[in-house]
């Protein structure tokens, strides 16, 4: 589902990605780790355009991310077009990002009554829905600040999760959070992968890499330095096992 060949970034002369390869599959749940200026937040958020690429492309469901073919050559598309392709991509990060003024529901509705014209009656059945999904539908109009960091993060995990996307990045949901309140948001996430979604996970939780995850991609300096199956992490030989070893 995602394809990702080649790509490069650079922030003025900072070379920070250089030359990432990745497929993902459909289902596929794949943990992204790392050390700390690895890349990892940024090949996360090129992938829905949160950030421009200067070479390779990248593509979810054969559609590419940001750009359009003209001739061979890419050409930035269209900022309507760009917004049509990131609905397919929900997105979870570290600080959970819900609107503060708004209620949990409206949070989570608030989107798919703009963007896909859901009356507002659907659109609450399908908000208390979700939230009954991540455990919080009785918290459907409470505001926020009123939430623990594990409620909103869960919450903003259903707001994603309104658009329908076909494939869910998450940027060190958990890492703000302690370890209680972790675990909450790990089950939310396990359960979703457990349903088949396809995931990109950028988290050191070894616990959810076990449970969940298929694949473990390490990236370093900007590449992808090793890429194996979860299973295999405790056995492997390589940098990844160097790594995980170090987080203990
Ligand atoms: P962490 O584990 O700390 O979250 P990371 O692997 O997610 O690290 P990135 O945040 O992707 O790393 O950062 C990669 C490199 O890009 C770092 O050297 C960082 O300083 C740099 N960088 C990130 N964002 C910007 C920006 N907006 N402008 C300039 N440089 C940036
Ligand atoms: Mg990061």
């Amino acid at each position: 589902v995602i394809r990702a060949r080649g790509v490069h970034k650079w922030y003025g002369a900072l070379h920070v990605l250089r030359g990432i390869d990745l497929d993902v599959h459909r289902g596929e749940v794949v943990c992204l780790i790392g050390p700390s200026g690895s890349g990892k937040s940024t090949f996360l958020r090129t992938i829905n355009h949160l950030e421009v690429i200067q070479e390779g492309r990248i593509t979810v469901d054969d559609r590419l991310i940001g750009y359009r073919e003209d001739g061979d050559r890419l050409v930035p598309e269209r900022e309507d077009q760009i917004a049509v392709a990131r609905r397919g991509i929900g997105m979870v990060f570290q600080n959970f990002n819900l609107f503060w003024h708004m209620t949990l529901l409206q949070n989570v509705v608030e989107a798919p009554t703009r963007v896909l014209g859901l009356s507002p009656a659907e659109a609450r059945a399908r908000g208390l829905e979700l939230l009954d999904r991540v455990g919080l539908a009785e918290k459907a109009d409470v505001y926020p600040r009123k939430l623990s960091g594990g409620q909103q993060q869960r919450g903003a995990i259903a707001r994603a999760l309104a658009m329908h996307p076909e494939v869910m990045l998450f940027d060190e949901p958990t890492s703000a959070l302690d370890p209680e309140t972790t675990g909450e948001v790990l089950a939310v996430m396990e359960e979703l992968a457990r349903e088949g979604m396809t995931m990109i996970v950028a988290s050191h939780e070894m616990g959810f890499v076990r449970r969940a995850a298929h694949r473990v991609v390490m990236m370093e300096g900007g590449l992808i330095v090793e890429d194996v199956s979860a299973s295999r992490v405790d056995e492997s030989t390589g940098r990844v096992r160097d790594f995980v070893v170090r987080l203990h």
